[in-house]
């Protein structure tokens, strides 16, 4: 009996998420936020604790927090979704719009995800080079979402790992002319470009998805989703009732709370991307992409999996093969970490790379 054989055909060759077991580094690898958790949220995420928290299974809609978001985005709440996590939403927008015989349109290089959502929920990914700038190719991205079967379309703006932004005026170009569904992720909303949440009104094909991940919960799993009611109920169909535990709707809101706390860490974080991306471009040989996220993508002069494996033996992690290739193959990307972060960081890499 071969186990492997059981498993359906087109799982069989998918490669699980590889965890990074590296301790005592710099983390810049993850985007996550490198600022302490503000100890005033902390006392605030535990007061509002009681022990049915614990024993009682959450609320499965999440009102309370729904209501939170609902006021912040100018949502109403049959017109949002969380998740546990935005990844999860991106597999239940896939298990509900997509499937077998029907395909999602990625612009590359982006994030993994939205093709390993596709695989597993049997749609098929069909892949959209972006232009050289990393623009969307906007003329094909419309002809590929006008073929029949190709129900979705996942464009993260800011996207992960370009920084690119697609302008609302795209976004609504788009949505005027396909009429399958256009998820815009906008986990880094926070750092950079314009959000399309208000279009949400006008385009019953909108969905745009959203993430506590990159600024304050990334170990706690929270993200959301809003759309028109119509999609959220055929979503509710699908979304198991209790996905978000009710710890992670009790810290979310206290973030909510809190914002001012994270606005400022949000506001030093985009200054330290300036300044990294001004440092990293006066290294000989470097070529940086302009980021209007918390991360900088960059191209470098010797062989990126060991300047990778360099960097980690002196005590820094980054990411190596973002965007898994899509023409990025000498790329990094570094998450912006905290100013003394940086700092070592720019002068482990100036070591590293030899000045010819
Ligand atoms: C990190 C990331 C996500 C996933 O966020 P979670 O809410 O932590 O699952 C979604 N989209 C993009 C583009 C990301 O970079």
């Amino acid at each position: 009996m071969q186990i492997r054989d059981m498993v359906r055909e087109d799982i069989r060759n998918l490669v699980p998420y590889e965890p990074h077991p590296y301790a005592d580094v710099i983390k810049l690898d993850a985007n996550e936020n490198p600022h302490a958790f503000p100890a005033p949220v902390i006392k605030d995420i535990f007061e509002t604790l009681t022990g049915d928290v614990f024993t009682r299974y959450p609320d499965p809609l999440g009102e309370e927090l729904r209501g939170e978001i609902g006021k912040m985005t100018g949502a109403a709440p049959e017109n949002i979704i969380l998740g546990n996590g935005s990844d999860e939403l991106i597999q239940l927008l896939l298990q509900t719009f997509g499937g077998p015989g029907r395909r999602v349109v990625i612009p590359v290089p982006t994030f993994a995800m939205y093709k390993i959502h596709g695989q597993i929920t049997g749609t098929e990914p069909v892949e959209i080079p972006r232009n050289s700038d990393f623009s969307l190719d906007e003329e094909r991205l419309i002809a590929e979402m006008q073929v029949s079967g190709a129900t979705t379309t996942f464009i993260a703006t800011p996207n992960n790992p370009t920084g690119t932004i697609a302008p609302v005026e795209q976004v609504r170009r788009l949505l005027e002319r396909v009429d399958s569904l256009v998820i815009i992720d906008e986990a880094y909303i926070d750092f950079g470009g314009q959000t399309c949440l208000p279009l949400i009104r006008e385009y019953p094909n909108l969905v745009v998805l959203r993430t506590f991940s990159k600024v304050a919960l990334a170990g706690l799993r929270l993200g959301y989703l809003t759309a028109d009611a119509a999609v959220v109920r055929e979503l509710l169909k699908v979304k198991q009732p209790y996905n978000v535990n009710g710890f992670s709707q009790a810290a979310a809101r206290a973030v909510l709370k809190n914002w001012q706390y994270f606005r400022e860490q949000i506001a030093e974080i985009v200054a330290e991307r300036v300044r990294l991306e001004a440092e990293l471009g006066k290294i000989k040989g470097i070529e940086v992409f302009p980021s209007k996220a918390n991360f900088v993508l960059f191209r470098v002069p010797v062989p990126a999996a060991e300047l990778h494996r360099g960097l980690l033996e002196n005590g820094v992690l980054v990411r190596k093969n973002p965007g898994r290739t899509h023409g990025l193959e000498q790329c990094l990307r570094a998450t912006v970490g905290t100013r003394q972060e940086n700092d070592f960081f720019l002068e482990k890499l100036t070591k590293l790379i030899p000045i010819s």
